[in-house]
């Protein structure tokens, strides 16, 4: 039946149960509040805090034992208004469909504050890699790009490598798609080894974003970065990349941690030695030349830069409180829960953050290079790549800045209101369908 009078629609519904962690409330929060801020139409907002679509899958892998394990996969696509999905894939055994969500939702604000023509999603398997062989590891990840097959694509959701996944799983996964095409689909993810279709400077690009938003905020503070001391968590492609990237401009590490705790050495580590450990030993515990401490003690030493690098929701209301350093860059994606951002907030004289969906949009923007040459099938130099970076990554910084001048406002609230104005621009211009 048609009606000539539009129907007034009821109050959107509370966030569903499956989608319910903290993780995803947090990310909820803070859109909400940030949308409210901004008086943001409430329709478009109800639709930014709920993803466009979520997949559940199950993987079951023939074990190197012969028997069966069945493991549960994710891939999320949050908004596609500005252009295909984008997001990383991550194996971890804490995975789960509110966390993939979340970070789902902040890649589509990530993407719009770079200033790509990108939206938003992630994806993930509930497994620790690290007790799985390399075979167990191909066979996972071959089975679970079966499994989301007709979600991803090209045109459609592109992935790409985070948290225990790297260049190797995405050649599975582009060798897998290809293979059920008939044809090799190289743009079909991101983050392959160059052999395979990859881009130059994609390895590195996170981190050394990172390290260019760091300068970037440095300058902005009328602050020298040479001779700064630094702490970063996490020792893995972000934080790795990132230190070699802080060491070339001066900046002293003084500190790094992995899973396996963290080591500190107040006169400064030696990047390339530390490296060559950890790629024998695999862990920086035991590493010589430096004293043992722990992730929690490297959160709250006394240094200008404090990189988080590892996991989501590290730095909680009392960490935050205990923090001493004068920036905090973003390198992992949501280390800051709700209750430590609101004690951020009020310390924003005295600690500057550059939030995730500004500090670690390098990779993405690396990733966007790569899937471009990719569809074009025509290859950039490294200079190009890192030039390109360099601009993306300067101008986002200048973008979020404007923002937080023209809203006096913390620098997490106004990169999310450029994001949220960039998507929700579009959105509006797009309109409703049908
Ligand atoms: P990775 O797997 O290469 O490294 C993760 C590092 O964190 C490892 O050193 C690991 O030992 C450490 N770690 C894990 N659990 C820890 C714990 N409980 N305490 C301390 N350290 C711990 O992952 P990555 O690609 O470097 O990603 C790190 C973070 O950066 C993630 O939050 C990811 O979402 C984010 N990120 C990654 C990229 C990328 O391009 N790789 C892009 C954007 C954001």
């Amino acid at each position: 039946m048609s009606r000539d009078q539009p129907v007034r629609s009821t109050l959107p519904p509370p966030a569903p149960l499956e989608w319910e962690s903290k993780f995803f409330q947090d990310t909820v929060k803070l859109v909400e509040r940030t949308s409210d801020l901004m008086k943001l139409d409430p329709n478009i907002k109800h639709r930014l805090t709920t993803p466009d679509r979520a997949l559940i899958v199950t993987v079951p892998v023939r074990m190197d034992d012969g028997t069966v394990q069945n493991f549960v996969g994710y891939r999320v696509q949050h908004n596609n208004t500005l252009g295909p999905c984008k997001g990383g894939i991550r194996y971890h055994h804490d995975v789960n469909l509110g966390e993939v969500s979340a970070l789902a939702t902040l890649m589509t604000f990530k993407c719009a504050v770079a200033g790509l023509p990108l939206g938003g999603a992630k994806g993930g398997v509930r497994v620790d890699p690290t007790l799985l062989s390399r075979h167990e590891v191909q066979r996972l990840t071959r089975r679970y790009t079966v499994e989301i097959i007709n979600f991803i694509g090209p045109d459609s959701d592109i992935p790409a490598p985070d948290m225990g996944t790297n260049d190797q799983t995405m050649a599975w996964i582009m060798d897998t798609y290809s293979q059920m095409k008939g044809y090799a689909v190289p743009s079909v993810v991101t983050g392959k080894p160059i052999s395979a279709g990859g881009s130059k400077g994609r390895r590195e690009a996170t981190g050394r974003g990172v390290a260019y938003t760091i300068a970037a905020a440095a300058e902005h503070l009328g602050l020298k970065l040479e001779g700064m001391t630094c702490a970063i968590q996490g020792f893995g492609n972000v934080g790795m990349y990132a230190a070699r990237k802080l060491a070339r401009m001066g900046v002293k590490i003084v500190a790094v941690s992995d899973v396996t705790g963290a080591i500190y050495n107040p006169e400064g580590l030696d990047i390339a030695h530390l490296r060559k450990y950890v790629g024998i030993r695999q862990v920086v515990q035991g590493y010589p030349r430096a004293e043992a401490i722990t992730n929690d003690q490297l959160l709250r030493l006394k240094v200008d830069i404090m990189l988080p690098a590892a996991l989501g929701g590290v730095i909680d209301a009392e960490i935050a409180r205990d923090m001493k350093c004068r920036i905090l860059a973003e390198g992992a994606n949501g280390p800051v829960t709700s209750e430590g951002d609101e004690v951020l907030r009020a310390r924003s004289d005295e600690i500057f953050v550059i939030p995730d969906v500004l500090a670690n949009a390098g990779g993405v923007t690396v990733s966007y290079f790569e899937w471009v040459q990719g569809l074009q099938s025509f290859f950039w130099t490294s200079r190009e790549i890192n030039e390109r970076l360099y601009r993306v990554m300067h101008t986002a910084f200048d973008d979020c800045v404007k923002f937080k001048e023209k809203f006096r406002t913390d620098m997490r609230t106004a990169s999310l209101m450029l994001g949220i104005h960039r998507v929700s621009e579009a959105m509006l211009a797009r309109g409703l369908f049908p």
